[in-house]
């Protein structure tokens, strides 16, 4: 799928040029001609990019930077703006408004295409991100919405890559003040720091004599802990050539010598706010996935991984012909230690109970905590004769020595009992824990810390 362009101008002439140049390489282009209609078809279709005219009658292309940029629903889109007046003031008011870049008229190609990609690659992997969050962790990815709307982009902790005294010097007077900069003269010594220490920005200069940097760039790119660090070039106006090649290589951005310290300053928040975007929702993701697997007391896993991973292993049963079997146990008299003990030392029994489990399976045995204190072992090719051997073994084991807790001062005698089942052909999976679950109420009423097996 190519990525859509939104081009907005109120000339269209420059309208026009843009579109036919882009048409060309391939993007998918929309055009609007005035700020309302920019933002009415942001709001009917998902835009990959948005190149923003600046100077527009009516509402300015800052005013619809601010609108797309608040908007949870758009915060995350790119937005390059234009400007025709190569003002330093405007590329800070752009900035502020929350633009991702910014091009200035003339438009020459190779900064527009290098832009144009690297932005929309970086959209299309954040989208993906947000996709598998949206759908595990709705509310985290709100959180994730916000906290990126308020990031200022400052204080990050930048790492800049230089051997040239003045042009350290330089950049150190554009960034300090924002930034936490750290120099450092050796590439070698830099890839050893990147993957040591936590950083929010490489700043990598082109200019070594006796070292390509761009060497440094693709080893950056290569290794797992520094594949996501955000890496911007310092280049000679001659160098675009390398530019072009660093960019192809994962480089996020450029700024071409002499340094322009409000650009420099402009990029660098870019491309940190950008950064901790992305980072907040690989932590967001990560954090839906475990929720959406394990029980957080036990770490066990839940009720829901197990239900849909049954329905994966009885029907693998039923294809090979083998057996699979379940075991039910549910703690006894459990309500009592609550009563008795307060609520933290029940927690702490299921805790130990997990435990317990954990240290008495086989690796492909599956536990899972199915709901306050009764507990479901998954058995992939185990007969019956097996799960019951195995109900048995935990029963004792539960029932042999007794459990610690309030740090060791109460002992409590704890016993469970359980249930176990096999798949029948014909089974719905459900109908297994049916089973299992009929045959616990019967070593419930049949006296407890028993185990019961279901009627084949
Ligand atoms: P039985 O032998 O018939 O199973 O009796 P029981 O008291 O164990 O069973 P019952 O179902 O009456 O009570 C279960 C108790 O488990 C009630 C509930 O407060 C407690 N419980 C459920 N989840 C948790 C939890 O996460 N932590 C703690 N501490 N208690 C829990
Ligand atoms: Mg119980
Ligand atoms: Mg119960």
């Amino acid at each position: 799928m190519p990525a859509r362009v939104l081009v907005v101008d109120d000339i269209l002439a420059n309208v026009k040029l843009l579109e036919a140049r882009l048409s060309a390489e391939y993007f998918d282009v929309v055009t609007a001609m005035s700020g309302p209609e920019a933002l009415d078809v942001c709001a009917r279709t998902q835009c990959d990019i948005v190149l923003l005219d600046v100077m527009m009658p009516g509402m300015d292309g800052f005013e619809v930077c601010r609108r797309l940029k608040a908007d949870p629903a758009t915060h995350h889109v790119p937005i390059v703006i234009i400007t025709a007046l190569d003002q330093p003031a405007d590329r800070i008011e752009g900035l502020e408004a929350g633009a991702d870049d910014f091009l200035t008229k003339p438009v020459s190609d190779v900064a527009l295409f290098a832009r144009v990609r690297s932005l929309t690659r970086l959209k299309m992997m954040t989208d993906e991100l947000r996709m598998r969050a949206v759908s595990g962790h709705q509310i985290g990815m709100e959180a994730v919405a916000a906290d990126t709307i308020l990031d200022d982009g400052l204080n990050g902790r930048v790492l800049v890559v230089d051997d040239k005294a003045a042009s350290r010097e330089r950049i150190e007077r554009a960034l300090r003040d924002r930034q936490n900069v750290e120099f450092e003269a050796s590439p070698e010594e830099a890839l050893f720091r990147a993957t040591e220490d936590e950083y929010d920005l490489l700043i990598v200069s082109l200019a070594f004599a006796e070292f390509d940097a761009l060497r440094l760039c693709s080893q950056l790119r290569s290794m797992e802990k520094t594949r996501h660090l955000p890496i911007l070039l310092i280049a000679e106006q001659e160098d675009t050539g390398r530019v072009l090649r660093g960019l192809d290589m994962g480089v996020n951005d450029y700024v071409l010598r002499p340094i322009d310290p409000n650009e420099l300053i402009a990029r660098v928040m870019t491309q940190i706010r950008r950064k901790r975007y992305a980072d907040r929702l690989r932590t967001n993701y990560q954090q839906s996935l475990e929720l959406a697997l394990t029980d957080p007391l036990t770490g066990l896993y839940n009720r829901r991984y197990m239900e849909t991973h049954i329905e994966t292993l009885a029907e693998r049963a039923r294809q090979s012909h083998r057996p699979f079997s379940l075991v039910m146990l549910d703690i006894d008299h459990f309500k009592p230690v609550n009563d008795t003990y307060g609520h933290d030392a029940g927690d702490e029994v299921l805790r130990e109970f997990a435990l317990r489990i954990q240290h008495n399976l086989r690796g492909i045995d599956l536990a899972c905590r199915f709901g306050g204190e009764e507990f479901v072992i998954v058995m992939p090719d185990a007969d019956i004769a097996t799960a019951q051997a195995v109900g048995e073994r935990l029963r004792a084991y539960v029932a042999a020595a007794p459990f610690l807790v309030s740090n060791g001062e109460t002992r409590l005698d704890v016993t469970i009992s359980v249930g176990v089942s096999t798949r029948l052909d014909g089974d719905r999976p459900e109908m297994i824990l049916k089973r299992a679950d009929e045959a616990l109420y019967r070593a419930k009423r049949s006296g407890r810390n028993r185990v019961v097996t279901a009627a084949a």
